[in-house]
């Protein structure tokens, strides 16, 4: 997608400070975190949101979440835990129209997920 920030991000267009790749998934630190751990994971498929997944990205979907449990490893977040958010939508407070999957943690989290 031509004008997708999280695309260009992909392409080494936008720097980023990433810290996870491979071939079909990306992950990267957010730019305004609100936790001491924020990171991104996408795919690079340019997936819009989470409604637009098919029947056949579910392989990577799953991959996302191993992605997910290595890099929670690699931050040292695995022992105290962490919350991962995928926000959909105009309802959802989705920003970026490129599906993503954000990782909170490094404190205790809130409770109050919904406001
Ligand atoms: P969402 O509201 O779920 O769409 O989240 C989009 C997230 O992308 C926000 O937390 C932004 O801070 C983050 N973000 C936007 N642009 C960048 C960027 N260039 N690098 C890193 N994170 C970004």
């Amino acid at each position: 997608m031509e004008d997708c920030i999280f695309c260009k991000i992909i392409k080494k267009e936008i720097s980023s400070n990433i810290v996870y790749e491979d071939s079909d998934i990306i992950a990267f630190r957010d730019i305004n975190p609100l936790a001491p751990v924020h990171i991104l994971v996408i795919p690079k498929k340019h997936i819009s949101s989470l409604i637009d997944l098919e029947e056949k990205d579910e392989l990577l979907i799953g991959k996302i979440y191993t992605v997910i449990n290595k890099i929670a490893k690699q931050e040292k977040i695995n022992e105290n835990g962490f919350r991962i958010v995928v926000n959909c939508g105009k309802d959802g407070g989705q920003e970026v129209q490129h599906l993503h999957f954000h990782i909170l943690g490094g404190k205790k989290l809130g409770t109050k997920i919904c406001e």
